[in-house]
């Protein structure tokens, strides 16, 4: 089996469960998995110098919209609140086809390898003009991410009240049909899975009572985990209220969607009982910091809900609504938003790679990823901390308060898919360019 050895890295930090931090230390790595972590490790394989560098276990993405990468700062929207922001979008959504999803998707993941993700999840809600999952599962294999991808869906379209074009809604029985088929395609449960498929019906707005019951029924007898958008500003909550005479989180309780195989993004407007709810039933949280204040949605109470001990990822959410999708930089808005909320000691920029690593492995049940320890698989990252944004730092290790926001080295599942700064997987600039034309094609109309 190959053998590969980051040697004499001068910070490794591990996420182990000591939450070890190994000064000059070597990472092994033997096929796809992380064979040694320690001083004065030895290999007949390849080495990578980690002089110089910071190796981090690769950052973990838990919830995202790739194709939205077509409509990044779209004028009608850039200061659109969240339902304004939707309707503005959704008649351009409405013209994507096969093309767009798996292009959208592979520029989406390659910007998020760049910087340091070595795990995404991907949340499609919407399947226009032939679109099916597997075209952002290829893509994904194609850059070479671990990938979740989620069938998501929208059933309630404008002429039933919903927020939605109708054109953009899907039947509810062809929905948990396809559900069930790119389970069976696609969803490998077995320890070191590039693709695992989730149930995502889009949010609790634009799908029924039915068949936000009938995904958990699904997603349990399959194995498979459950992820949608909740609380995530007031209008939303008021929607609730108004149409379900509940807040949010007792919605999911009584359809299902509790449990440490669901996990819901944004979750900004949880209150403490719902936070508790979480916390008893391991439900998981996809914060996403800078969607939040881009949307200006409000602070999600990540804090109270890690003190309690609901588990949290960071997800970049879609990039027509942060509109970037650097997982790095997510990490220090998290840290950042924290502070404005609670103070300039409430979150650590240690803590907060801890949730954009281990933490988020565990929201997206891996815990065979997101630390560095023996027997975990070998996904990576190693950041140079020579170069510009740490020079004059007086602990490089804290990454995220100065730092490179791009890796050098990526690994997944023990292959190098960024060297030096570049994908090896991909041209890039032929990707760009792909990209570029297709969302030109899209603004013309
Ligand atoms: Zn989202």
């Amino acid at each position: 089996m190959t053998e590969i050895l980051i040697q004499n890295a001068d910070t490794v930090l591990t996420m182990d469960d000591a939450r070890r931090v190994l000064r000059g230390a070597d990472v092994l790595i033997r096929g796809g998995v992380i064979a040694g972590v320690g001083q004065g490790l030895q290999t007949s394989g390849d080495v990578v110098s980690g002089r110089g560098c910071v190796v981090t276990p690769g950052l973990v993405n838990t919830h995202h919209h790739l194709y939205q990468n077509l409509t990044r700062a779209v004028p009608g929207g850039q200061d659109a609140l969240l339902f304004g922001w939707l309707q503005t979008l959704y008649p351009i959504w409405s013209r994507f086809g096969p093309d767009e999803m798996f292009i959208s998707a592979q520029l989406g993941l390659a910007e998020l390898a760049l910087s340091g993700c070595t795990l995404s999840s991907d949340h499609l809600y919407l399947y226009p003009n032939g679109s099916r999952l597997e075209d952002t599962i290829h893509a994904a294999r194609d850059v070479g991410l671990r990938f979740h991808p989620t069938r998501g869906a929208m059933s309630i379209g404008e002429s039933d009240g919903g927020l939605p074009p109708d054109s953009l809604v899907e039947d509810e029985r062809a929905i948990l049909d396809d559900m069930i088929r790119v389970v069976d395609a696609f969803h490998d449960p077995s320890e070191g899975s590039m693709c695992r498929v989730g149930l995502a019906p889009c949010s609790p707005f634009s799908v029924s009572r039915e068949l936000m019951r009938d995904a958990a029924l699904l997603a349990r007898d399959k194995g498979v985990m459950l992820h949608t958008h909740l609380a995530e500003n007031d209008e939303d909550i008021a929607y609730s209220e108004a149409n379900f005479g509940c807040r949010p989180g007792q919605y999911a309780e009584e359809l299902g969607w509790t449990g440490d195989d669901v996990w819901h993004a944004h979750c900004v407007k949880l209150d403490a009982q719902e936070i508790d709810l979480f916390a008893r039933t391991r439900t998981g949280v996809a914060h996403c910091p800078c969607s939040n204040c881009r949307l200006g949605s409000g602070i999600a109470p990540v804090r109270a809900m890690r003190d309690a001990g609901v588990p949290v990822g960071l997800g970049v959410d879609g990039s027509a609504s942060n509109d970037m999708a650097s997982l790095s930089a997510e990490a220090r808005q998290a840290m950042l938003l924290q502070r404005v909320a609670n103070g300039a000691d409430a979150m650590s920029a240690y803590e907060a790679l801890e949730i954009a690593t281990r933490g988020g492995a565990d929201v997206l049940g891996r815990p065979d990823c997101g630390r560095l320890e023996p027997g975990k698989r070998a996904d990576i990252a190693i950041w140079d901390t020579r170069g510009v944004a740490s020079s004059g730092s007086w602990d490089a290790a804290a990454l995220l308060l100065a730092g490179p926001t791009r890796v050098k080295h990526l690994f997944v599942e023990g292959r190098q898919i960024i060297r030096g700064g570049e994908l090896t997987t991909l041209e890039l600039p032929r990707l760009i360019e792909r990209h570029g034309k297709l969302a030109h094609k899209l603004m013309e109309g």
